[in-house]
């Protein structure tokens, strides 16, 4: 036993049967009824002292049957609660109650749960069902279930090897960070942060924009990193590809480390690896891994709350804070060395309320360095205000709607399109636009259901509406697609709206749909995310009239006579003014900024204005890039 569990049991003699670790936190076992239901204050005591999170569960032998404990829980939960499931984890000495209304479960301040506990000596905790059933949710939460037995031994070996030689006092170390994808480009993200004790990967994602080739992978094969198991965490900011996309790889060449990130983000990023799979068997090509792959990406995640503070290393504590970019996204706050040196890495993030997110967090206990994204970086990145865009959609949408045409957004399944599916949503609903369908295509319908299981981590106001059984993502304005014959059908239909991925147009349903309304100057498609620099995208939104597809998509030319628009203020990226206030109003200041996450051109603009407006010193790295921080 490592030497920190040792000395918390000396302090509990007798009661204590067992103590291991789950990850950063400490869980101890009791064989004693009575210290089980009034140890807390003991219990209190030594977190106090040693500032670690323990966790009180009951020793096997003490808990009351499965059949008991299920009667109980059913008894003392009112039937509104919805309960779908309960799930025992006898390893663990816990229960999960999912439910459609979690809130019921818990009572008013817990007490329900208490109860249970009192009651029963098991552990309970809450899941909420989603509102529209999620395959991948179902797949993840039983992936977990099944492998109750290897996360015990895998969540304590990571908190044997957090706590060896453990101190809280403050480190003399160096700190690097070297850009090994992301640098003066957007693709392919990802950060490696070391110090003498600690190797630490920010994202870890693919180029999406191109098809093949090593420019679509971060530099994994530098020597600072050599063998895979050698890193001791890998920390995914959000599930877009370009940040989670090479992690299931990770797990393919061998790598059994800790990934750290919010428990939507592991839904999302699991479900887009496996259409990654998916559209490489469409196009013929041999997938970049298998769906055994992202089990193990799974059965390694690990989920943070919100301002949940862990340490992943013997010298990294992080936090994640809200991002304001998709469900789930973070910014990455890690305390390096006990407080020797304070890291901030914001992800792609939003510095404005949307309908679905609330803003990016820019104040935090302490900073030296902040990383920054910089998407909308250079000065002609002034994208308008959001209710500009909103308006300009409608009175678009209307044309089209009088001339009998159709309306594409290719969208990017995760988060654009949510925001845009409320948008189009209210617009219907509350009779902005006449009553049109809206179209679904199966992806981004997939990614709204996991939507509907956190909406904890939704903006205030769809939170409210998914509380007060109004989900917006239920409603009946929203139309699913889910085949080729039901897409037919929408194309041989009137006028509607047809929310599609990719966003690029590189691939996907949207491409399909692209491919048959070109030809007809009634039908519109509107760009509203980022369009890559070689997309098919890109090239429409620039004007080609002419698009021929390359072989893997039919070898066609395209004629293109639809109308093109491109409506700037609805990205789900900070502009250029919203990422100067950011940092202009950031709580402390940060003494560096590294800029990534753009074009060229647009992190260097944003640095230099950065620069001489807060007099801080700013670094764009390149590619393969290492920066000293300490
Ligand atoms: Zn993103």
């Amino acid at each position: 036993m490592t030497e920190i569990l040792k000395s918390i049991t000396e302090e509990l003699p007798k009661v204590i049967s067992d103590a291991v670790f789950e990850g950063a936190n400490i869980v101890l076992y009791t064989n004693n009824k009575e210290f089980f239901k009034t140890g807390e204050s003991k219990i209190k005591e030594i977190v106090d002292k040693i500032k670690k999170r323990i966790e009180l569960r009951a020793d096997k032998s003490i808990l009351a049957s499965e059949d008991e404990t299920e009667k109980t829980i059913r008894g003392v939960v009112p039937e509104e609660a919805e309960i779908t499931s309960i799930i025992f984890d006898i390893q663990r000495s816990s229960v999960v109650i999912e439910a459609k209304k979690p809130g019921l479960v818990i009572g008013k301040q817990g007490s329900l749960l208490n109860d249970i506990k009192k009651s029963t000596m098991w552990s309970p905790t809450v899941q909420r069902s989603p509102a529209i059933p999620s395959k991948i949710t179902e797949k993840i939460r039983s992936v977990l279930y099944a492998n109750n037995n290897y996360r015990r031994k895998f969540l304590n070996d990571i908190g044997k090897k957090i706590y060896q030689e453990w101190t809280s006092e403050k480190m003399d170390i160096w700190v690097r960070i070297t850009c090994l994808g992301g640098g003066r480009q957007v693709g392919r993200s990802c950060f490696l942060l070391q110090t003498p004790n600690s190797k630490v990967l920010l994202d870890c994602g693919i180029n999406p924009a191109i098809a093949e080739g090593p420019e679509k992978f971060p530099y994994l094969n530098v020597p600072e990193i050599g063998d895979l198991n050698s890193i001791d965490a890998v920390i995914l900011s959000h599930a877009h590809l370009d940040h989670s996309g090479l992690i299931p790889y990770l797990y393919k060449m061998g790598y059994r480390g800790p990934l750290y990130l919010t428990a939507p983000t592991r839904d999302v990023a699991a479900l887009l690896a496996l259409d990654l799979i998916d559209v490489a068997y469409k196009k013929a090509a041999s997938p970049l891994f298998k769906s055994e792959d992202i089990k193990e990406m799974v059965k390694h995640s690990i989920c943070l709350d919100f301002g949940e503070v862990t340490d992943i290393t013997k010298d990294f504590r992080i936090t994640l804070y809200n991002a304001g970019h998709v469900l789930g996204s973070s910014e990455v706050h890690i305390n390096i060395g006990n407080g020797l040196h304070n890291l901030v890495y914001t992800g792609d993030m939003k510095y404005l309320k949307t309908r679905l997110l609330d803003p990016a967090i820019n104040y935090f206990p302490r900073v030296e360095t902040l990383i920054i994204e910089s998407t909308y970086g250079s000065k002609n990145d002034i994208l308008p205000p959001l209710h500009e865009a909103e308006e300009k959609f409608i009175e678009l949408a209307k044309q089209v709607i009088e001339r009998k045409g159709k309306i594409l957004l290719p969208e990017l399944g995760l988060g654009h399109a949510q925001e845009t599916v409320l948008r189009v949503e209210e617009a219907v609903r509350t009779g902005k636009l006449p009553k049109i369908p809206v179209y679904l295509e199966g992806m981004i319908w997939d990614i709204n259901a996991i939507h509907t299981a956190y909406p904890d981590f939704l903006s205030s106001s769809v939170r409210n509406q998914v509380f007060q059984d109004n989900n917006p993502f239920i409603s009946d304005v929203l139309k699913r697609v889910g085949s080729s014959a039901e897409r037919n059908e929408v194309l041989e239909g009137g006028p509607c709206i047809i929310i599609a991925t990719s966003g690029m147009l590189v691939g996907g349903a949207s491409l399909e749909y692209f491919k048959n309304l070109a030809d007809s100057p009634n039908n519109l498609i509107i760009f509203e995310c980022y369009q890559a620099v070689g997309s098919l995208g890109r090239q429409v939104q620039e004007g080609a009239k002419e698009i021929f597809l390359g072989q893997e998509f039919g070898a066609e030319k395209i004629n293109v006579k639809m109308q093109v628009e491109t409506l700037s203020g609805l990205s789900a990226h900070s502009g250029r003014n919203e990422l100067m206030q950011y940092v202009s109003r950031m709580n402390p200041r940060p003494k560096k900024i590294i800029i990534n996450h753009g074009e060229a051109s647009k992190c260097l603009d944003l640095a230099s204005s950065l620069y001489r407006s807060q007099n801080v010193e700013t670094n764009v790295p390149k590619n393969l890039e290492t920066i000293r921080l300490k």
